[in-house]
Formats: C-alpha cells, sequence, structure tokens
C-alpha cells in the first residue's frame, strides 16, 4: 500500500469554495488561504442548528507510541456517513511541528482518510500556531519590559507565572535563565518554555465563544503577584488589546477536505496529556452549523482527552455529545495485555483477551458520564480474522456496539458499517445528558479525588508541599469553582507510563497547579509530568526530507 504522502498526493483536490459550497457554506463568506483552505468567519455559527446537530466525540483506548487511530477512525465516519447519504463534518485539532518532527508523525489522518492537503495542515498551516506563539511570546516580553521600566519606582513581582513558549519539542528550554549580563539586558531572572500546545492562549483560543469573550479571557491571564499579593494581570499591563490582534485571524476555524472531498475543520490543538485536548469549540460549533452529523476527536486515551472533552469542553459550551466512539486495535489491546512492543503484530488470543481490561475500563468510565458508546475497531493488515472475531464476542458480552473500520484501506466504503451503527444507535438509544466526573463546587482536591479515584483507578491522591500552598492561593483567590485539567502521561491510567493494561490500586502524586485564569481552568501537574516534550534518540526529523521537489516522511 502506498504511503500517507503518496496517497494524500494522488488526490485531485477540489478548490476549497467549491467545498464550501458542496457544504452550504456560502462562497462569498470564506478567507482564502490559497487554492484549498480557506477561513471561516465566527458570524456563520448558527446556534439552532447546533442545537439540532449530532454531536459524536471519537476517543480510544491507552495510546501506544504510534496513535491508535484516532484521526484516522473520526475521519473515516464523516466519509462513511457521506456514504451512506448523511450530511457530515468533521472537525479536528492542528498538528503540532513538536510531535511531527519528533516521535509521532504527523496529526492529519491516514491511508485512505485523511484530511488535506497534509502538507500543509502539518506545517505551517494557516500560521494559527505561529500567532499562538507569538502572542504568548509578546505578553513575555511586555511582562519583562514593564518589570525592567519600573523598577527603580519599586514595582516588581514577588512570583513572575509566565513561561514562554515555542512549538517545538526541545527539552534544553524547560528551565532557562533570561536576563544575564549587563543591567539594560533585562532582570534576571529563571525561567522557561512550554510547548504552544501547553500555552494558555491555545487553551484560550479554543475555549472562547467569539471575538469578545477571546478579549475578555486574554485580560484576565494572571501573569504573577506582586510584593503585596495582588494578582497581576494581561490587563493590569494595558495589552490585552494588542494581543487579541495578534490572534484575530487565529481565532477564524480552517475549512480543509478530505480525501473524498467533504468539508473538514481543523483548528486549535491543545495536547491532552499536558492540556485539555480538544479542537476550539468555535470550529465545532461550527461544523455542527452545516451537518447533522458532527464528528470530534478528544487527544489520547479516554482517561484523557475524553474526560477533559466532557468536563471541560462541553461542561463550558453547553454541547451534549450523542454518541462515543471508542477506537481499539488489536496491536494496543495485546500491548495492554502484556505482549512484548515487538511481538504485537503477531496472532497472540491469550494477549488480546488480557488487553480487554483497558478497552473495559475506559468503556465503564465512559458510560459513567451517561454516555452511550460504540467500538470502532480500527483494523490493521496483520490482524487476524480470530482476534477481530474476538473483540467483536467482546463487545456483545458487554452490550456495547462494535463496528470495524477499515476506512484506513478503503476509504468511506471501508467505514460503511460503522456510519450505520452510529446512526441507528444515536437513532435508538442516544446518550443521556452529560453526568460530569465532578461538580463545578466541589472543593480543588475534590475534583481532583474524583477523576483521579473514579477514573483513573487511583488508591488515593497525594500533594506535594508546593502543590498545597497552591490549593491554598486557589482558595484565597476565589478560583476553585474551574474545572481541573490534570496533566498526565498519556501511556497509563496512572502517572506511570510503563504501567500499561488497567492500573488500578495505585497512589497518584500532584507535584504543582498552574492557574489558567484565562482559561478558566486550573492545571493539576501530575508526578513529573513536563509541559515541553523531549526529542526521541531517532526523531522523525531523520526522515523528512524534499526529494525532487515533493516532501517525503511526513507520515
Ligand atoms: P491517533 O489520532 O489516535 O493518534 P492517528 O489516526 O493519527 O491516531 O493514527 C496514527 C498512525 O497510525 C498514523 O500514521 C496512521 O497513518 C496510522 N494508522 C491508523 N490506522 C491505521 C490502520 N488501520 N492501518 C495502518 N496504519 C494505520
Ligand atoms: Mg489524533
Amino acid at each position: 500500500m502506498k504511503t500517507d504522502i503518496e496517497i494524500a498526493r494522488s488526490i485531485n483536490l477540489q478548490e476549497i469554495k467549491q467545498v464550501a459550497k458542496n457544504a452550504n457554506i456560502p462562497e462569498d463568506r470564506i478567507e482564502n488561504y490559497g487554492r484549498y483552505i480557506a477561513k471561516l468567519p465566527l458570524d456563520l455559527i448558527n446556534e439552532e442548528k447546533v442545537k439540532k446537530s449530532n454531536l459524536i466525540l471519537v476517543t480510544a483506548i491507552t495510546a501506544t507510541k504510534a496513535g491508535i487511530g484516532k484521526t484516522t477512525v473520526s475521519i473515516g465516519l464523516a466519509l462513511g456517513l457521506q456514504k451512506i447519504g448523511k450530511n457530515a463534518f468533521v472537525a479536528l485539532r492542528e498538528p503540532s511541528l513538536g510531535p511531527c518532527f519528533g516521535m509521532k508523525g504527523g496529526a492529519a489522518g491516514g491511508g485512505y482518510a485523511q484530511v488535506l492537503p497534509m502538507e500543509k495542515i502539518n506545517l505551517h498551516f494557516t500560521g494559527d500556531f505561529h500567532a499562538i506563539t507569538s502572542a504568548h511570546n509578546m505578553i513575555s516580553a511586555l511582562l519583562d519590559n514593564y518589570l525592567y521600566q519600573n523598577q527603580s519606582s519599586g514595582f516588581g513581582l514577588k512570583e513572575n507565572l509566565w513561561r514562554r513558549v515555542l512549538d517545538v519539542n526541545d527539552r534544553s528550554l524547560r528551565n532557562i535563565v533570561v536576563g544575564l549580563g549587563a543591567k539594560s539586558n533585562g532582570i534576571t531572572q529563571e525561567a522557561g518554555f512550554d510547548i504552544t500546545a501547553a500555552s494558555e492562549i491555545m487553551a484560550i483560543l479554543c475555549l472562547a465563544t467569539d471575538e469578545k469573550d477571546l478579549r475578555r479571557r486574554i485580560e484576565n491571564i494572571l501573569l504573577g503577584y506582586t510584593y503585596d499579593d495582588k494578582p497581576f494581570t494581561v490587563k493590569d499591563l494595558g495589552v490585552a488589546g494588542a494581543i487579541t490582534v495578534l490572534l484575530r485571524d487565529a481565532i477564524y476555524p480552517n475549512l480543509v477536505q478530505t480525501t473524498e472531498g467533504s468539508p473538514a475543520l481543523v483548528h486549535g490543538g491543545p495536547f491532552a496529556n499536558i492540556a485539555h485536548g480538544c479542537n476550539s469549540i468555535v470550529a465545532t460549533k461550527m461544523a455542527m452549523s452545516f451537518a447533522d452529523y458532527t464528528i470530534t476527536e478528544a487527544g489520547f486515551g479516554a482517561d484523557l482527552g475524553a474526560e477533559k472533552f466532557y468536563d471541560i469542553k462541553c461542561r463550558k459550551s453547553g454541547l451534549q455529545p450523542k454518541l462515543t466512539v471508542i477506537v481499539a486495535t488489536a496491536q494496543g489491546l495485546k500491548m495492554h495485555g502484556g505482549v512484548a512492543l515487538d511481538k504485537i503484530k503477531e496472532p497472540n488470543l491469550e494477549g488480546l483477551y488480557h488487553g480487554f481490561a483497558n478497552l473495559d475500563k475506559h468503556i465503564r468510565n465512559l458510560r459513567s458520564f451517561g454516555q452511550t458508546v460504540v467500538v470502532a475497531f480500527n483494523r490493521f493488515a496483520t490482524d487476524s480474522d480470530e482476534e477481530v472475531d474476538a473483540i467483536k464476542k467482546h463487545c456483545e458480552e458487554l452490550g456495547v456496539g462494535f463496528a470495524i473500520n477499515n476506512a484506513f484501506t478503503d476509504g468511506g466504503e471501508g467505514a460503511v458499517e460503522l456510519a450505520k451503527l452510529v446512526v441507528d444507535t444515536i437513532d435508538k438509544k442516544p446518550s443521556e445528558p452529560l453526568k460530569f466526573a465532578y461538580k463545578e463546587y466541589d472543593t480543588i482536591e475534590e475534583k481532583v479525588e474524583k477523576i483521579a479515584t473514579h477514573i483513573y483507578g487511583a488508591k488515593s491522591v497525594q500533594y506535594t508541599n508546593k502543590a498545597r500552598k497552591m490549593i491554598k492561593l486557589i482558595n484565597s483567590m476565589e478560583l476553585s469553582h474551574y474545572p481541573v485539567c490534570i496533566a498526565k502521561t498519556q501511556y497509563s491510567f496512572s502517572a506511570d507510563p510503563s504501567a500499561y493494561g488497567a492500573a488500578d490500586g495505585f497512589e497518584f502524586e500532584i507535584s504543582d497547579f498552574v492557574i489558567n485564569n484565562g482559561a478558566e481552568m486550573i492545571i493539576a501537574i501530575a508526578g513529573s509530568m513536563m509541559r515541553m516534550p523531549g526529542l526521541p534518540k531517532s526523531p522523525q526529523a531523520l526522515r523528512i526530507d524534499v526529494v525532487n521537489g515533493e516532501i517525503e516522511g511526513l507520515s
């Protein structure tokens, strides 16, 4: 079979205005970014239509290093729905250059279920990530300048909470010192970088409901505390207008097309391990404004992305998914069943059975939110029929719908079975209204403990002294009503990336909290989780090149 990029290149793209027209989006309202990409103005969102569209969340079992195929299945499901005559739209996150050039490769789907033009989407796209990076670091520069210019009048911050961001995996930038050398080089202080996907500006862009809300949230960003313990915000710095200007175009969702020419929105890109893991609310609502079925993906396993999708994105926006699709692969289940990584491509029914524990725990969790769940089995060429039958039988025993997704090899045709199951399940047994994992007015400790014990399976939660100090601060600032976004490894239910399967009964430690006052959430950092990833020994960048004028190696 051809590689993802070869398939992407073999497809004759439609002009984006044609894609818009096919989706009933007024073509005179789109703003072209070249021939195949456009931004859509927010006033095209129609709240009445949003209420009527069927929202479907795609999530997965616990991640493997290569991904389980959520994006591929999300796009495949949209194609399958189109094939059976339904009006479907997929809304996805924008890829980050960090994983693209690092461990995972691109994030525009795979095989015959991709969003296009994949090279542009995976690289600089419409510049949203760069705008977010610029807006974030512009605040850093303006804040440091403010401290420098006002030090003679005695102004200073007891604590500067604002870190910098870049869209690269660069471990050397996690902790740095700025302002070294002459006095004119600024105030010497410790600083550090997170990846752009973890920027509060990214979270704000994804949670803002419109331009006005974007501005309000930027004003509220907490930068630090003055010596008399007063919070110091972007509003105090006086630059909320300037920062909003930098994000003026970035807030508009990006329209692209699938491998079968249907519309797709790709907008916003927080990771689900270190951030809240969902594409923007405005893009999801935009898709819902034009489609009867809207498919959206939340990052990594259901313990991370799906929990945050319901408890943060849906709680804030009022969105109610009609169905949750959980993607499982035989290889992933075998890995969770204790089969060595270099053996997961070989048939192993025993290992597969053991791995069901991971799938079952995710399904129980998803049901605890009131969701109707179906399993999409993402079929790989190496999967044996016996393995597929075993998973199917297991799902029947659990009473959850099951369908094989072959969209990777066959495009929409390969997802017809899944599409029919989805339509039928939504007709007969749609999800109940969401039951969140915690209440708005639970304390911060109660929120963390409910997620850690009920969703992850922890025995108890411990807090470092630093984390306890932060809880006091959050309470004194009266911010404990914000949702909690736990930063945790994607490779396990626990904070230990090597604990596969359905880790249970473990101690769970919160080492720190970060207040995202603009995004209106509290980040709880589990264990030694870093918000700036590193690169592996053999990064994907070693395989990326331009050969005969064509980009190679973006998978
Ligand atoms: P996720 O969204 O869960 O991270 P992706 O959809 O991005 O996963 O898929 C991860 C990688 O696996 C991609 O490179 C994709 O091309 C590949 N992939 C997905 N599904 C299949 C499949 N059925 N067969 C072979 N490769 C696949
Ligand atoms: Mg994905």
